[in-house]
């Protein structure tokens, strides 16, 4: 009778030529199946425990951490050349355009579809400047947070590149009665300047006020 060889793992007898050597271990094509796995990526075989992918998309460890990361957010298993990083921290498609839209301070290309506040035809976008407190995400949530009461979305803040430690508020465009009756402009400039902004001391901050053009009226050309 020729001698078997018994399964590393299960312990079950296999004539030699049934077994499979991986890793200094003799396994049965059973146990084969069940404990390792073939790297989606290199191809490579390596024990299923150690599988640094999903079940669907199995990756050897040196496959993961050279190709490949997984979302901060939502954990996705990502290609790296798929993932956005912001500070490093890596984001999927999905969770990096809510990040972005959470953020409170907005980049500077940011630019929502407008929303009219008030009636008439001449609406008015205020660009404020402050400066000197920060360019802070917790304060420019503050900020915008009294300024949007009741889930109106009055004002948004922005990265602005000419102040020093600063931020930008913007308004939507409003009416000139909405900005002195409804947008709480004395809350909000109190609580900047509780936080230590300044802006027309600063010598760096600008407030431009940008006008609809319909409100100027028809241009007619002989
Ligand atoms: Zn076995
Ligand atoms: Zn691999
Ligand atoms: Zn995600």
């Amino acid at each position: 009778m020729r001698d078997n060889v018994h399964c590393s793992i299960c312990n079950e007898p296999f004539a030699p030529e049934e077994l499979t050597e991986f890793d200094g271990q003799m396994l049965c094509r059973d146990c084969l199946e069940r404990e390792t796995i073939l790297c989606h990526r290199c191809g490579e075989r390596f024990w299923e425990d150690d599988n640094a992918g999903t079940d669907t998309t199995p990756l050897c460890e040196r496959c993961y951490e050279n190709h490949y990361t997984n979302c901060s957010r939502c954990g996705r298993l990502l290609r790296e050349s798929d993932a956005y990083f912001e500070d490093d921290t890596p984001y999927c498609d999905d969770c990096h355009a809510e990040y972005r839209n959470s953020k409170p301070i907005r980049d500077y290309y940011y630019k929502p579809a407008p929303i009219f506040y008030g009636e008439g035809n001449r609406f008015m976008g205020v660009e404020l400047e402050i400066d000197g407190a920060g360019e802070r995400d917790d304060y420019a949530a503050m900020i915008t947070e009294l300024a949007n009461f009741n889930g109106l979305e009055h004002i948004y803040c922005k990265h602005d590149g000419s102040l020093d430690d600063g931020i930008e508020i913007v308004t939507h465009p409003m009416t000139l009665a909405y900005h002195q009756q409804e947008m709480p402009w004395g809350r909000v400039l109190e609580k900047a300047r509780d936080l230590d902004y300044i802006s027309h001391q600063a010598g760096t901050c600008g407030l431009h006020v940008h006008v609809n053009r319909t409100a100027f009226g028809q241009t007619v050309r002989e």
